[in-house]
């Protein structure tokens, strides 16, 4: 078992009360690796590392930007060098499937690259005045980002973060979720590697109601970058609030999946099947509320069911397994407690519903694909984000009520719609409240497109040219070319 520690300016620490964290793996309770739990005080250390390399150094400059762009590259590059151990440790952490994970990190890599190109196109403007006055906007990078990830995608989630705040010139405090830091404290021993200079990137490891909401709460860091749970995302609000820093949330969702009777059901049912089971359903754009119009409605029932049936659960580095455990005994007593309360509420248990029967299984927080039928937006399952491999079915009658049941939620991050009449997909695609849409295809998501939800999933985008955005101030300059005095008085 490996001990890890934090890295904070450049150096590799214990926490200042040397608390420390085990870590099992979620397939069979097996410890994995301690790390350090991070105190206040260490959270003070790494913000001050942070702040005087932001404040102190080059990094941020303009002229700097081509330098970043090279380290960016230089650290996709190793991370793609190290991908199988990084995939394997991502895996062992939080239960993912090999296969997952292994895309999660050359995703991860891949956004660093893109990013890194982006770092030399902060462009500003001239903009004509009725002044003699040259009047410029130039970008600037905000300063101190905080930025907080969740367990779902370790690596992945904090690169998405990372990536477009170096590119700005922003300096870096990250704290992971406290179950599954392993993969971002050895992408800090690349950073080390490639020559990232002290302080650019702290990590903090530690719990949330601690390292999180001292980090959250600390008057010298500019900006709050936050991936989460939507009663988290408030909490973290209304700290930004008190200091009145800017902040992106990328919360929650009760995404719908819309299949519309003219929608080709064998191709259909595989990518329903994905949006809902897809890293154990633990996404928060997973599509976990599927509408299916009436005269459908039991085919793709059987359809997605007969999938799901299939799917091999186990130790995500099995040959085959397509679905772990989820994260954690915590969340597994959440997800299950949904279920138990989807069935006393009456909803139609087809499959799954139960941990897997077997010895490989007795020790890790395994639950079975689970589809429920037969949903109601009067039931807790239609409404609430439950994490894991459930998906509840929903008949809808006509386009009108698909849109309306779509819409029926506090969340809107994401949707998928299935038809073959790219003229209704057109229609539909336009009347749904949601950052994400996707027609007859789930889950594909790009670096090059923005990333973020409407109504209580989020503020802001991650990913793409507005992923950069969120890390840049705007600064207006004016300079007198008229050579008179001004004459006012
Ligand atoms: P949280 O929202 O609690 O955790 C996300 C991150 O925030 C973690 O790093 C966590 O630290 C940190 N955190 C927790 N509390 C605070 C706080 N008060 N101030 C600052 N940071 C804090 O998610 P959970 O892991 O508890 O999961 C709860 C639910 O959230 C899930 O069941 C799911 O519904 C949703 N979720 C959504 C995600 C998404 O991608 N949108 C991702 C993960 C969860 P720590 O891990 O130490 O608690």
């Amino acid at each position: 078992m490996k001990n890890y520690q934090m890295y904070i300016n450049g150096t590799w620490k214990n926490a200042s009360d040397n608390a420390t964290r085990t870590l099992t793996d979620p397939a069979n309770g097996e410890p994995l690796a301690t790390v350090p739990e991070a105190t206040p005080a260490d959270v003070d250390e790494a913000v001050a590392a942070a702040r005087n390399a932001f404040d102190t150094t080059a990094w941020g400059s303009s002229d700097n930007a081509l330098n970043r762009a090279s380290l960016m590259k230089a650290l996709a590059t190793r991370l793609r060098e190290n991908a199988a151990r990084f995939a394997e440790l991502d895996t062992r952490n939080c239960g993912k499937p090999l296969a997952e994970s292994e895309a999660d990190v050359a995703d991860a890599a891949n956004c660093l690259d893109y990013f890194a190109g982006l770092a030399t196109k902060v462009t500003g403007e001239t903009v004509p005045v009725p002044m003699n006055m040259q009047s410029m906007v130039v970008r600037e990078p905000i300063g101190v980002a905080a930025q907080i990830v969740p367990w779902n995608y370790p690596l992945l989630m904090a690169t998405w973060k990372l990536a477009p705040a170096l590119a700005a010139g922003c300096t870096v405090v990250l704290k992971p979720s406290e179950l599954t830091p392993l993969s971002m404290l050895e992408l800090c021993r690349l950073m080390d590697e490639v020559g990232i200079p002290a302080g650019v990137v702290n990590v903090v490891t530690g719990v949330g109601e601690v390292a999180g909401v001292a980090l959250s709460n600390h008057p010298d860091i500019d900006k709050i970058a936050f991936t989460g749970g939507t009663d988290t995302g408030m909490k973290i609000m209304a700290a930004a609030a008190k200091g009145i820093k800017n902040v992106t949330l990328e919360l929650g969702g009760k995404n719908p999946v819309v299949v519309f009777a003219d929608a080709d059901l064998d191709k259909s049912a595989e990518w329903i099947a994905f949006a809902a089971f897809a890293n154990q359903g633990e996404v928060c754009s997973a599509g976990s509320r599927a509408l299916v119009q009436r005269s459908i409605y039991d085919q793709v029932i059987e359809r997605v069911a007969a999938i799901a049936q299939t799917i091999k659960l186990g130790h995500g580095l099995d040959e085959g397994v397509r679905m772990g455990p989820v994260v954690s005994q915590e969340h597994y007593a959440k997800v299950t407690g949904y279920i138990e309360k989807a069935k006393a509420e009456g909803c139609r248990l087809v499959c799954g519903g139960k941990h897997p029967a077997g010895e490989a299984f007795a020790n890790g927080n395994f639950i079975e694909p689970t589809i429920f039928a037969d949903v109601s937006p009067a039931h807790t399952l239609f409404r609430e984000e439950v994490f894991g491999p459930v998906l509840s079915v929903t008949p809808f009658d006509t386009e009108e009520e698909a849109i309306q049941l779509a819409n029926d939620t506090e969340y809107g991050l994401a949707a998928g719609v299935f038809t073959e009449n790219l003229t209704r997909a057109n229609r539909v695609v336009k009347c749904i409240r949601a950052g994400i849409v996707w027609v007859n295809n789930y889950h594909p998501t790009f670096n090059e497109l923005p990333w973020g939800g409407y109504k209580k999933s989020g503020i802001g985008r991650e990913l793409g040219t507005y992923g950069i955005e969120a890390y840049l101030e705007t600064k207006q300059i004016n300079i007198n070319l008229d050579e008179g005095q001004l004459g006012w008085y």
